[in-house]
């Protein structure tokens, strides 16, 4: 059940609205009563509204939609509220009507209860509101057992911080102003229904449920149908699991027995592996044993001997020892007596080879001397040889001059007979020429005569 009850400050709403909480088992979502709480406790929200509170003005619509908002996400709204101050204008009326309809959850009924203004003047001055537990009581219509305590709780009884005169007056009039328009609003979607709110609160309840029952019976007529199909549905479907759970029961003890079967054969199996593995082990271990035994034996042998080879060689390396030292000793002694005897080979050559030397220089200074001797004799037969070859060279130099002269004389000579020659045969041609020309002219000269 969706609904929203409608009417003016004081008109009684937050009193029926805690009644059909009671009777219907849905929350009431009042909005006042949020901002009163975080006025309390002075969230960013309560500081932001407290202020338009107190004054008897309107919160702004922001506020007052995120506050609602976040309130109907809460799982108690799941299946139906009573909204009580809320919407109080048209546009918060619109904004509600978009979140509902998203979640195809529309409002079902809006609940006006309707009370004169004088009535409502009355009751606004004696409301009375517990500080611990929210109920309400009015001082003329309704008053508690004792005077300012809860009946419900024993707390203390309030009254409100904007139910003085001034406030009242101001508060009434932004109902006129702002909330009463929603009636319309809501008679156009013909979801609004009025009930006479100036009698009794038991009165006005009666009218009330009078409304709602017949809405939640259908919702319960519906509700049940619903069930009924998933109730049907979840029959059939746990009669299909139950089939399927039969059909793996089967299947898992056919599986099981199968295991089982497998398993005996396999433990069975297991205990002769186990068995002959038994047996090989044992055997493998006496076998093992005798050939420690053996090997015991042996390397028992081998200590024996090797000790006694350890032995022997400890005697032969002493002896070897010994012997080697004597060895030592005598070649030492030899190495010294050959060390004295080759000193003294040394010192027997050095002196052989010092008179060597003393004699190869003897010899080699008398080479020396022989030698320059020899030089110098040999320079002189060169000094005396050029002399002569000097003498000789001066002597042919004077023939060759000689000769030269002498050729010289008889080139001229021939040339000068030669010059001659010429001389005299050019004087024969010429005379010849001239004889030639001659008888030339001569033989002409006849010619001519002729
Ligand atoms: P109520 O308890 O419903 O009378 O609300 C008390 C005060 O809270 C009002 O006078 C407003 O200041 C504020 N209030 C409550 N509901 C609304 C709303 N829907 N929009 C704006 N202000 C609100």
């Amino acid at each position: 059940m969706r609904i929203v009850l409608l009417g003016a400050p004081g008109s009684g709403k937050g009193t029926q609205a805690k009644k059909l909480v009671a009777k219907y088992g849905i929350p009431q979502i009042s909005t006042g009563d949020l901002l009163r709480v975080a006025v309390r406790d002075e969230t960013p929200l309560g500081i932001k509204a407290k202020e338009a509170m107190e004054a008897g003005e309107l919160v702004s619509d922001a506020i007052v939609l995120d506050i609602i908002e976040e309130r109907l996400k809460e799982p108690d709204a799941f299946y139906g509220f009573i909204l009580d101050g809320f919407p109080r204008n048209i546009p918060q009326a619109e904004a509600l009507d978009n979140m509902l309809n998203t979640i195809y959850q529309p409002l079902e009924k809006t609940i006006l209860i309707d009370v004169n203004l004088d009535n409502l003047m009355r009751r606004l001055a004696g409301r009375r509101t517990c500080a611990d537990c929210g109920q309400m009581y009015n001082i003329h219509t309704s008053p508690s057992r004792l005077t300012e305590v809860c009946d419900e709780c024993g707390g203390k009884l309030i009254q409100r911080a904007d139910d003085n005169k001034e406030t009242i007056g101001h508060r009434l009039k932004i109902y006129s102003s702002q909330t009463e328009p929603l009636i319309s609003y809501y008679k156009q979607q013909s979801k609004n229904i009025v009930i006479d709110g100036s009698g009794d609160v038991d009165t006005i309840f009666n009218a009330l449920t009078e409304v709602l029952d017949p809405l939640v019976k259908s919702q319960q007529q519906i509700e049940a149908k619903t069930e009924e199909k998933e109730v049907s549905k979840t029959e059939t479907t746990t009669k299909a699991k139950k089939k399927v759970s039969a059909k793996k029961k089967v299947a898992s003890k056919k599986k099981v027995s199968a295991k089982k079967k497998v398993a005996a054969k396999k433990k069975v199996s297991t205990k002769k592996k186990v068995a002959a593995k038994k047996k090989v082990s044992a055997k493998k271990k006496v076998a093992a044993k005798k050939k420690v035994s053996a090997k015991k034996k042996v390397a028992s042998k081998k200590k024996v001997s090797a000790k006694k080879k350890v032995a022997a060689k400890k005697k032969v390396s002493a002896k070897k020892k010994v012997a080697s030292k004597k060895k030592v000793s005598a070649k030492k002694k030899v190495a010294a007596k050959k060390k004295v005897s080759a000193k003294k080979k040394v010192a027997s050559k050095k002196k052989v080879s010092t008179k060597k030397k003393v004699a190869a220089k003897k010899k080699v200074s008398a080479k020396k001397k022989v030698a320059s001797k020899k030089k110098v004799s040999a320079k002189k037969k060169v000094a005396s040889k050029k002399k002569v070859s000097a003498k000789k060279k001066v002597a042919s130099k004077k023939k060759v001059s000689t000769k030269k002269k002498v050729a010289a004389k008889k080139k001229v000579s021939a040339k000068k007979k030669v010059v001659a020659k010429k001389k005299v045969s050019a004087k024969k041609k010429v005379v010849a020429k001239k004889k030639v020309s001659a008888k030339k002219k001569v033989v002409a000269k006849k010619k001519t005569k002729r």
